[in-house]
């Protein structure tokens, strides 16, 4: 109603003016009554027809996209135009700004780590991250809407979603057949619900590694104890001479140096994988290195194999000496194991011509068939079981070795073919080598054509 007055007021006052006029003007023609009745008329008229041109010009902005300003008219329609804009333009804002923060919030989610996937009441999906789309091999777009049980069809996923067992994450493999997921799912609002998926596959493996790992160390304990305890029991129970007595502790000391050497290898590993890079600052002379791998082989050999070293160029490389020893030693010994009486065993340096360099041991053993090469830098694998342990292995010999290559920056390779023998070979990167800086007597660093 207060709307309404002003413009009333305005109407009979436009009408007032109008009828003033027409009298005026009726008289001088003498007609005044008339020209009044006239004049009101046509200011009233004049007076709404206004009124309504500046409504129907809101009612078309109104109708419009309002992009442009409401018409700024004076009066009712000009305050009412004002306030509706004023009341879009904040709503737009809020809008902008909700936007804003939703976009936020599913970038957060798309930053997770996990797969994020928003499922409805009806098992449709709403929403997902991409880590999610690729676990469950879904289109965050095209498949938005899906039924999830009828995108993911793993039986334990279903079983999942209709037992509403939500405590434990469930297991399954991923659409791909490779990769396994753990997926837990948390209800939210009304019958929503958010689905976290997380690739368990290498912590599943390196589990299962790790259940192994306990499994052959246990084992290989239990073995030389079982004999031990044998012996102990033997000497209790039986009177034994001296030669028998001798016979059965030599037998014992055996068996305990197997233990030894096996918690050594132990040992040995669990530092290489607990301690830090060896430093790039700490440099190893090569021909150092190779001399002593060489005296321990020959000591190892003795005499029954022919093993050639060749001098190596004057270069020494960065790391742990004691890494590096143990690598070659490692391979030195195996040849020396593996390779039977008579056979030869080269050990070499070759410059690569990227700047690295290759160390390698050759022998003419009875050589490894090509399904087992991959494997045998894997703890405790082993080509021939009874062999290794007859000639006091331990089967983690090679997987120190692959492990010092690759805190050295370098690798193992292996090429082996049954009777024609095997080549291990440890390349290191350029970065690590470099040449030996001091000069020394001319006798201490011999000729590469020279044997050591
Ligand atoms: P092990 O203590 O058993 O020698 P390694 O890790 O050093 O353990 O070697 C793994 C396996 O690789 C050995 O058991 C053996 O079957 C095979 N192998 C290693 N070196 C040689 C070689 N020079 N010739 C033939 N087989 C080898």
């Amino acid at each position: 109603m207060s709307s309404m007055l002003p413009r009333v007021l305005a109407a009979l006052a436009t009408g007032a003016a109008g009828a003033a006029f027409g009298y005026v003007a009726g008289a001088l023609r003498g007609w005044p009554l008339l020209g009044a009745v006239v004049g009101a008329s046509l200011g009233v008229v004049l007076s709404v027809g206004r009124d309504a041109l500046r409504g129907r010009r809101l009612l078309k902005w109104l109708r419009g996209a309002q992009d442009t300003p409401a018409p700024r008219d004076t009066g009712f329609w000009g305050e009412l135009g004002y306030r509706v804009e004023k009341a879009l333009r904040q709503r737009e804002r809020d809008i902008v700004f909700e936007r804003r923060r939703l976009d936020q919030f599913l970038s957060a989610m798309e930053a997770s780590p996990n797969g994020v996937l928003l499922i409805d009441a009806q098992e449709q999906i709403d929403w997902c991250n991409s880590i999610a789309a690729h676990h469950f091999d879904l289109h965050p777009d095209r498949d938005r809407r899906q039924r999830v049980t009828n995108l993911v069809r793993a039986p334990a996923f279903k079983a999942y979603l209709t037992e509403e067992r939500f405590e434990e994450p469930v297991l399954f493999t991923a659409p791909d057949g490779r990769t396994l997921l753990s997926v837990l799912v948390r209800p939210y609002g009304e019958g929503l619900k958010l689905v976290l998926s997380q690739d368990i596959t290498e912590r599943e493996r390196s589990d299962a590694m790790r259940r192994d790992f306990v499994a052959n160390v246990s084992h290989e304990i239990r073995t030389p104890l079982t004999v031990l305890a044998g012996f102990v029991e033997t000497m209790d129970t039986l009177p034994l001479n001296e030669t028998e007595r001798r016979r059965v502790l030599a037998l014992m000391a055996q068996q305990t140096d197997r233990m030894q050497t096996l918690v050594s290898d132990l040992l040995t590993l669990a530092q290489l994988e607990g301690s830090p890079r060896p430093a790039a600052d700490r440099w190893v002379p090569l021909v150092g290195l190779m001399r002593r791998a060489e005296t321990d082989a020959r000591s190892l050999s003795v005499g029954r194999h022919q093993i050639e070293v060749l001098a190596p160029p004057p270069l020494e490389i960065a790391g742990s000496e004691t890494e590096l020893l143990s690598a070659v030693g490692n391979l030195l010994s195996n040849a020396v194991r593996y390779t039977p009486d008579g056979g030869r065993i080269d050990v070499r340096w070759l410059p690569q011509a990227s700047g690295g360099g290759v160390l390698e041991v050759v022998d003419t053993g009875p050589g490894v068939a090509r399904e087992h090469l991959p494997r045998l830098t894997e703890r405790f694998y082993r080509v021939d079981g009874s062999r290794s342990r007859e000639t006091g292995g331990t089967g983690l010999g090679l997987s120190i070795v692959k492990h010092v290559m690759q805190r050295h920056g370098g690798s193992i390779e292996i090429e082996s073919e049954p009777g024609k023998g095997s080549r291990f070979m440890l390349a290191f990167p350029g970065a690590r080598l470099r040449r030996v800086r001091e000069l020394r007597p001319v006798n201490e660093v011999p000729d590469a054509a020279t044997r050591l």
